[in-house]
């Protein structure tokens, strides 16, 4: 391992002594990077491998092919849970994930993820972009040398496929679920008992009955994973996960030896995968929930509104200590839960009034 980071320090050390002697715009028209982009899906898993496919291709065609990005699926190069730390060594040089795996690096990551009962994708993209919450992020991300950024979104989540009805919050207690991040802390003192899977490893899990209950996506991935052949009931909403952002992180290193022209595309297309997904997600989950529903057979239920309430008081203890325990985190949670309180105003009056009046 020593002799391996010896000579990767020596090979970055003559590229960039290299690069300052060559006329640089000559070099840099000149320069073919290669990069390896691990992410935690199983290989071109739609949605969300499919998001990381065309973040490379993206990058790929706007800098005319001056970097080139092979994507490795999960355990295609390293496990799932092991992206963060090869992309922050240096192993691959770009990750594709979701924060909320990484809450062992740091419990704060988790709010790049998804909070229960927190922000919307469209809230949360107002926040990352201009209410401060990127520059936050790349904050609590700097000491493990990554960079990250939001990739995708997936919108709304579905609350997850259940072996047995949850009718009131005494049927959470003694469940067995997959459930990552923040959500799983709530379902734990719920009295539950969160698990948490990758996604590769969730089917036969349900199947087999080592699980009660998972949650994944929302239709048009948990379609793709069969969930439906192996749970009779499909709840909503996903109150653990209002706006899951897909993440993108890049090695410090590799990022600052780009160009900034090339630092500029590979930034940009992350924001145009960012909507991408959304809007693909936006398209797919309409069709998946009509096959669902009417193809298969899949029972809709809600959680029922004291369910949620206390599945929501919760949440806010969760969150809230998470903060005081923390110095980074406090910072960051004020941010967001500031931002998510004055969206809610408007939320209120816009999208929500709204999507009531339609309904009428
Ligand atoms: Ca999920």
């Amino acid at each position: 391992m020593e002799r391996r980071s010896f000579i990767k320090k020596v090979a970055v050390t003559s590229v960039a002594a290299g690069a300052a002697i060559a006329a640089p715009s000559v070099a840099n028209a000149k320069t073919k990077i290669r990069w390896k982009m691990v992410t935690t899906w199983p290989k071109n898993f739609p949605g969300l491998g499919a998001n990381a496919n065309y973040l490379a291709k993206l990058i790929g065609e706007m800098s005319g092919g001056r970097i080139k990005i092979k994507v490795y699926g999960a355990k295609e190069l390293v496990p799932a849970f092991e992206v963060f730390d090869a992309v922050s060594q240096g192993t691959a040089q770009m990750g594709h994930g979701g924060a909320y795996y990484w809450k062992g690096k740091h419990e704060a990551t988790q709010f790049f993820s998804s909070v229960p009962f927190g922000m919307t994708a469209q809230e949360v993209n107002g926040w990352l972009y201009y209410g401060g919450g990127m520059e936050l992020w790349r904050e609590l991300y700097a000491k493990f040398n990554l960079i990250p950024t939001a990739s995708g979104n997936t919108g709304v989540q579905m609350g997850g496929w259940f072996n047995r009805e949850i009718k009131s919050a005494e049927d959470l207690k003694g469940l067995k679920m997959r459930i990552p991040g923040l959500g799983g802390e709530v379902l734990k003192r719920a009295g539950g008992t969160p698990v948490n899977l990758p996604g590769g490893e969730i089917f036969t899990s349900l199947q087999s009955g080592n699980i009660d209950a998972t949650e994944w996506v929302g239709p048009y991935n948990d379609m793709a994973f069969g969930l439906h052949k192996a749970a009779k009931y499909y709840y909503y909403p996903g109150w653990h996960e209002p706006g899951s952002i897909i993440e993108c992180f890049i090695n410090k290193e590799a990022f600052e030896a780009l160009p900034d022209d090339l630092q500029s595309i590979v930034l940009a297309a992350c924001k145009a995968a960012n909507m991408d997904m959304l809007a693909d997600f936006t398209a797919k989950n309409n069709q998946a929930l009509d096959l669902l529903v009417n193809k298969h057979g899949v029972q809709l239920k809600q959680f029922p509104d004291d369910v949620l309430r206390q599945l929501k008081t919760i949440s806010e203890q969760v969150v809230t200590e998470i903060a005081e325990r923390d110095p980074m985190a406090k910072k960051i949670y004020a941010s967001y839960s500031a931002f998510q309180k004055q969206a809610a105003m408007w939320q209120g009056i816009s999208e929500q009034a709204y999507t009531r009046a339609r309904s009428l």
